[in-house]
């Protein structure tokens, strides 16, 4: 590939992921968002506007960090187990569907939920463990 052309389409590539993370993101300064994008060289001195829709529902809301690395190392074991093996190309969306015990026809049709995980030296079938934790608002928590 011209190395313009694959410069130019990491640029696009990178752009999009950055126009993704700035509609999903819920709690993050909108206004922040966009300084640090457009001027990321004074990242630093940018501050929240409290004026956004995500500061006013991050305000509202008071968010709290909590500690997702049991879920993250899951996720990773799944797509390791995934990827092992099979030819089959596997999107993001049955990544999600595996992790949170989906009952898909995709799923059953790949059989996916007969998938074995290596833990600790066993054999985990991933649809027979506990069920994944779920986010929930803070009200119904
Ligand atoms: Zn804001």
């Amino acid at each position: 590939m011209n190395p313009v052309h694959e410069e130019y389409l990491q640029t696009m590539q990178k752009d999009l992921f950055n126009i993704a993370a700035f509609c999903a993101t819920q709690y993050d300064c909108r206004q922040q968002f966009l300084c640090k994008y457009l001027w990321p060289e004074l990242s630093s001195s940018y501050y929240e506007c409290n004026n956004c829709d995500n500061c006013q529902r991050r305000n509202e809301e008071n968010p709290q960090l909590t500690n997702a690395s049991s879920e993250i190392l899951e996720m990773l074991e799944i797509v390791e187990a995934l990827t092992k093996d099979s030819l089959m190309e596997v999107s993001p969306d049955n990544i999600i569907d595996m992790f949170s015990r989906s009952n898909t026809d995709k799923i059953r049709k790949n059989k996916y939920n007969e998938l074995i995980l290596q833990r600790n030296a066993k054999e985990i079938k991933l649809y027979e463990e506990k069920p994944p934790t779920i986010l929930v608002p803070k009200e119904i928590a």
